[in-house]
């Protein structure tokens, strides 16, 4: 079994956190991460981060197509190490998260492991974690969008709990009460 993408169970912090506005440094990012991945964490370039834009931060690894996610979660903020499968998508496909609909390609079944060594869980994910942008239109998806509600605090709303839903099946796992999306973890 690979032990190696299991998340740190969230420490809490001096008070409690609801959102990324007070902005985090890269050092402490870092940290957010489990030990044995911290070596392979490379934040980006913060400067002309606006925190207050982001429900969580993601990015992607250049090399390793790894993806990072940084969130606050019940109060404190978690990184998560997001595992990316190979993309066989020839249909256009949905973010679970933010509900972006992408052309094939740009979005991504990651995995995540759990605080149940057996278990992983996955989402289909803009690839490029930038969902939060999207929703906020700093970023146009490279298909054209169905027509939706028009109140952008919806999607932002639904972002929020299918974050909060992803991460409680990553801190708080209950298999039998997981439909779908549970993935075994690697023997
Ligand atoms: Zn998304």
């Amino acid at each position: 079994m690979d032990r190696t993408l299991r998340p740190i169970i969230p420490r809490p912090l001096e008070s409690p956190v609801f959102d990324l506005s007070a902005g985090l440094s890269r050092s402490s990012i870092v940290r957010l991460f489990p030990e044995r991945h911290q070596r392979h964490v490379h934040v980006p370039e913060l400067e002309s981060v606006n925190w207050s834009q982001f429900d969580y931060f993601g990015w992607v690894d250049a090399q390793t197509r790894t993806g990072y996610m940084v969130a606050p979660y019940r109060g404190n903020i978690v990184g998560v190490v997001l595992d990316p499968t190979k993309s066989t998508q020839r249909n256009e496909t949905q973010c679970d998260l933010c509900g972006v609909v992408h052309n094939p390609g740009h979005a991504c079944l990651y995995t995540a492991g759990t605080i149940n060594p057996r278990i992983r869980i996955g989402r289909i994910i803009c690839a490029d974690l930038c969902c939060s942008e999207y929703l906020r239109g700093t970023r146009n998806p490279t298909k054209l969008q169905p027509i939706r509600s028009t109140d952008p605090t919806n999607g932002l709303f639904n972002l929020q709990m299918n974050l909060e839903s992803f991460l409680d099946q990553i801190y708080r796992p209950k298999p039998t009460e997981v439909s779908g999306k549970v993935y075994e973890g690697h023997k």
